[in-house]
């Protein structure tokens, strides 16, 4: 027996990138840093103004968005339609940062490009969670919850993997597939176990 469980704001990633300070530089130029155009629902994450170039086997998308502040590794989050029209095959579905074993991506900048050697993932849909209202709602990092859509496209989606962090803000994330696929708007949605 599934039953609603608790509410949280759902929110759907297009594809973005993370990179090094070293591969900013290297794509816009030297000393320059990631600008904040507008803050992300997790606390101190962004959306940055410049937008680079990714490069596939059969085509290319460009203004694609970058998320600060830069990271240690770089990683390009797609979703699998973005993945077949750049031609680019078995991009495995990964959490956010284990991207060892996963394929690369050439990047153009205005200033240069970058070849990465690994880091193209899709993103494991997952849902955000403060250490405090995890432990108040029974949740651990790694527990995997459903979550319940309602509308014309009502759907229950399986295998969200809870996060959990001092630095969060409860949110889900879904990438565009996912999104579009349950018609989601921006608003809250319904974890059930
Ligand atoms: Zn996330």
């Amino acid at each position: 027996m599934l039953y609603d469980f608790m509410e949280v704001m759902c929110e759907t990633s297009m594809r973005h990138f993370h990179l090094t300070q070293a591969h900013v530089e290297a794509l816009f130029g030297a000393g320059v840093k990631l600008e904040e155009e507008r803050p992300l629902s997790q606390p101190g994450q962004y959306l940055s103004r410049q937008r680079v170039t990714l490069v596939g086997p059969k085509r290319e998308i460009d203004n694609v968005a970058i998320l600060g502040p830069v990271r240690k590794e770089s990683q390009a989050e797609l979703s699998l339609t973005d993945a077949f029209m750049l031609g680019m095959k078995n991009v495995p579905l990964r959490l956010s940062g284990n991207i060892d074993g996963t394929p690369g991506a050439d990047l153009k900048g205005p200033a240069g490009t970058v070849k990465l050697d690994k880091g193209v993932i899709i993103a494991k849909r997952h849902v955000h969670l403060d250490t405090k209202t995890a432990s108040v709602n029974d949740l651990m990092n790694g527990d995997i919850v459903k979550l319940r859509f309602g509308g014309l496209r009502a759907a229950i989606l399986d295998e969200v993997v809870v996060r959990v962090d001092d630095s969060f803000a409860p949110a889900v994330h879904l990438d565009s597939d996912e999104g579009n696929a349950v018609f989601a708007v921006s608003g809250k949605v319904t974890i059930i176990k």
